[in-house]
């Protein structure tokens, strides 16, 4: 028995060489997030291979916080953010203005050189130092952008392939490890060419049928499969806290306007409601202490 192809992230290694991957394939965990916002399917085909990107990312990082990727473009697209905890649940949102082409490649919507970036954020969530890294956006893909980013900011080869459509989505990532020789050399082109050409293996049933059809000469060991699905953070505490870094002042003023405050979270569009008394207690002093 395999293992169901579907929600499922699953890393390898090569036995005899000094090469390692991931393959994934989101697919509940990719309608969740896309029936959050009415997004067009040429942004929906754009989130989902970001979505796979980002989740091969984070499971290569080995980092007990979030991964946070944020795209600023030029063009139609102005931002793309896609989210990965460590527990891999996912989520996403993105802004954008104007049409967007059922094939448009992120170039296309986003823009070369310039405003347009990519900017990676390591949150541990334990209250340590963020890590940032910010690179152009390089390559008309997605896989291409990912691909340049792991070459320059890791120094890892290494070859990304992607596919999205509007009900699921699948990826490939092989690397070559840093401790690779010559005798690597090989089953890396193997690897690479596999990349290439990976369309049609994700066809199949499972994680290990589809390891089999891809690396059919090597020997490849598959870890025990993770499980994406979607998540998202938001909650009343933190929509309260967002609106203390408001001020009073502000909150005020919408509360005269409007007689409560209500927010939607740009990721999952849950609403958030406060009536007037609510809201005012947010900036209120905290009680006396009792003396006894
Ligand atoms: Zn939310």
């Amino acid at each position: 028995m395999g293992i169901a192809f579907a929600d499922n992230l699953t890393r390898f290694v090569f036995e005899r060489a000094a090469v390692r991957g991931a393959v994934v394939s989101l697919d509940a965990a990719y309608r969740d997030i896309l029936a959050c916002h009415p997004y067009p399917p040429g942004l929906q085909r754009l989130i989902g291979e970001t979505l796979a990107a980002v989740c091969l990312l984070a499971d290569s990082l080995k980092f007990e916080g979030s991964l946070i990727l944020q795209l600023h473009g030029s063009r139609t697209l102005r931002l793309l953010v896609v989210e990965a905890s460590a527990a891999l649940e996912l989520r996403a949102t993105a802004q954008w203005d104007g049409e967007i082409g059922e094939h448009a490649q992120l170039c296309d919507l986003a823009g070369n050189g310039g405003e347009s970036r990519m900017v990676l954020t390591l949150d541990p969530k334990d209250g340590g130092p963020l890590y940032q890294g910010v690179v152009a956006l390089e390559g008309g893909s997605v896989a291409a952008l990912f691909e340049h980013y792991l070459a320059t900011s890791e120094q890892i080869d290494s070859r990304l392939w992607l596919s999205a459509d509007d009900r699921r989505v699948r990826g490939l990532l092989v690397q070559r490890m840093p401790a690779s020789g010559e005798a690597d050399t090989g089953p890396w082109r193997r690897a690479a060419r596999a990349a290439a050409t990976a369309s049609a293996v994700f066809e199949t049933s499972d994680a290990h049928a589809a390891l089999e059809s891809l690396f059919p000469t090597d020997d490849v060991r598959a870890f025990r499969p993770r499980m994406p699905r979607f998540g998202c953070s938001c909650s009343r505490e933190r929509v309260a806290a967002a609106l203390k870094l408001l001020g009073s002042t502000e909150v005020e003023s919408i509360l005269a306007e409007r007689g409560g405050i209500g927010v939607n979270c740009e990721f999952c569009n849950r609403r958030y409601e406060l009536d007037a008394a609510e809201a005012r207690n947010l900036f209120a002093a905290p009680p006396a202490a009792v003396l006894h």
